[in-house]
């Protein structure tokens, strides 16, 4: 198997990754050719496992029936886009220089390393970094619903009417750097290897990937609370409903439901919502193609950043000149939720 996947990487190193870094005239200390064809190479495996996997799923057991999927294409420009693009590691990369200014730790020399019984025990400190991550992840995810500005962009995410397998990865791009700019800080104050960094954001990924499917699949009344399923994830896309406002203000987290459990904003037992955003500034976004949606999401930002409303918590709707509107009955995120099984 090893064998296998060096031989892969080293024909994609050969074949793709030196032929590129020449033609962009990369010098060959700023990136290995061979890190970089990993990362394709992995980056393909993905795009493929959505495409032959999850996507297979949503015809066996749809959560919803749809007549037309033509709005989920764009969803799979984006993730061709982003996949590909390998965002997150180019920008740990990047930042790699400014290791030292936070805490001062070498690679390999973080926080937890300073812990003698998981500095000797790499898997075990592995999964600790993972389940750091899906905790900062779930709080920016909650400050993405909650900041008007961060909504602006986060809601380019949610305004997809028909949520499956290619949904992870429609986003803004300037959301996109802001997420990496802050995962990959953690990544350097906790000390993580480049390496470890790109794999930790991978499993991340995968278990998006898998919780947007538009299918039918829960995990069963126990494992729904160790591992978020497509029924969970889809939950988090419903669109508001008047008669319960505050209902759509539910399950944030990635991998791990525990931190909705904890900070009781975790919902389950609801029946499976049509999923969007009412807004109709924001579900004109299902007009737009790529670039017309990273505008629209743009000009939101522009519009909430600079006023008041803008840097206000709560739900809004975006008004004339994009300036956020509270939505009346939203302003809160309700601390209880109804969902059994809690
Ligand atoms: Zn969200
Ligand atoms: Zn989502």
């Amino acid at each position: 198997m090893g064998d296998a996947w060096r031989s892969i990487v080293d024909v994609a190193s050969a074949r793709v990754a030196q032929p590129l870094l020449a033609a962009l005239q990369v010098p060959a200390e700023a990136i290995s050719a061979h890190e970089l064809a990993e990362s394709l190479v992995i980056a393909l495996l993905q795009v493929a496992l959505i495409a032959f996997v999850f996507r297979p799923l949503e015809s066996w057991r749809p959560a919803e029936r749809w007549t037309d999927r033509r709005l989920t294409r764009v969803d799979r420009n984006y993730t061709l886009l982003v996949v590909l693009g390998v965002l997150p590691l180019t920008l740990f990369l990047a930042m790699t220089p400014l290791r030292g200014v936070f805490t001062g730790p070498k690679t390999g020399e973080g926080l937890l390393h300073s812990i003698p019984y998981l500095a000797q025990h790499p898997y075990l400190l592995f999964g600790v970094y993972y389940l750091v991550f899906d905790f900062v992840y779930y709080w920016m995810h909650r400050a993405q619903h909650a900041i008007p500005w961060w909504w602006a962009l986060h809601s380019l995410h949610h305004s997809q009417r028909q949520v499956g397998c290619w949904t992870n990865h429609r986003d803004s791009l300037l959301d996109g750097v802001l997420e990496s700019a802050i995962l990959a800080s953690v990544g350097i104050v906790l000390g993580v290897e480049p390496a470890e960094f790109a794999l930790l954001m991978l499993a991340g990924e995968l278990v998006q990937d898998f919780s947007h499917v538009n299918a039918r699949i829960g995990f069963g009344p126990v494992f729904d609370k160790v591992i978020v399923d497509p029924v969970f994830h889809r939950l988090h896309h419903m669109r508001a409903d008047a008669a319960r406002p505050g209902l759509h203000n539910c399950n944030f987290s990635q991998a791990f439901p525990i931190w909705d459990i904890v900070f009781r904003t975790g919902l389950y037992g609801e029946a499976a919502r049509p999923t969007g955003v009412s807004d109709p500034m924001v579900d004109a976004d299902n007009a737009q193609g790529l670039v017309g949606q990273q505008l629209a999401a743009l000009r939101r930002f522009w519009g909430a950043v600079r006023s008041r409303s803008g840097w206000q918590p709560g739900d809004v709707s975006f008004g004339p000149g994009y300036a956020p509107v509270p939505d009346r009955g939203c302003r809160d995120i309700p601390t209880r939720r109804d969902g059994a099984g809690l």
